[in-house]
């Protein structure tokens, strides 16, 4: 796994919680295990702690993304670094399944939120310093405000999906032809 990969730790957290829809699927010990899940992480023992402790650091990542994405590169580095410092990562080199060696993230020794933050962080770090802090975006599809890092070779990412890309040029079409249609 590329250390960039752990990115999707993050995008994933921050993507639990639907804030224009009004859904949260981060309120269980359930839901932190599904999260482990979609990300590949092999699960691990998932405390009733964890719930309130993984949703706060949803809300300090979702401001790093709201931050780079409306100009405040500085505040949304600031957020991470707090991050970063509260929640140290434990790099790992390994080379399972005949791949070359590689870095693994890990947080072997903390409980679940803390392994998962702390990955998370380093992964989206990362993806900051690489490709610069406005690659990190909110979908521009209302109500839809689900974050992305937007890797595209031209920097145009403005949706965090095809659906929302797709439902966002329909609502386009169908502005401009009513527009017409009120001129006519
Ligand atoms: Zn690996
Ligand atoms: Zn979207």
């Amino acid at each position: 796994m590329e250390l960039a990969a752990y990115a999707d730790y993050a995008v994933r957290l921050v993507n639990t919680e639907a804030p224009g829809r009004g859904t949260d699927d981060l309120r269980t010990t359930g839901d932190i295990a599904r999260l482990l899940d979609a990300v590949g992480r092999p699960p691990s023992r998932v405390a009733e702690s964890d719930v309130p402790r993984l949703r706060a650091v949803r809300t300090r990542l979702r401001a790093v993304f709201t931050d780079a994405a409306e100009g405040r590169p500085a505040d949304a580095v600031a957020t991470l670094n707090g991050l970063l410092a509260e929640y140290p990562v434990h790099p790992r080199i390994t080379g399972h399944d005949g791949r070359p060696w590689h870095i693994h993230l890990a947080g072997d020794q903390a409980g679940a939120a803390e392994s998962y933050a702390a990955v998370a962080g380093m992964g989206l770090a990362v993806q900051l310093t690489s490709l610069g802090a406005d690659r990190l975006g909110v979908c521009d599809a209302a109500p839809c405000r689900n974050v992305f890092v937007d890797a595209s070779a031209n920097r145009s990412r403005r949706y965090c999906s095809d659906r929302c890309s797709t439902r966002a040029n329909v609502a386009q079409y169908r502005a401009r032809r009513k527009a017409r249609a009120t001129t006519d």
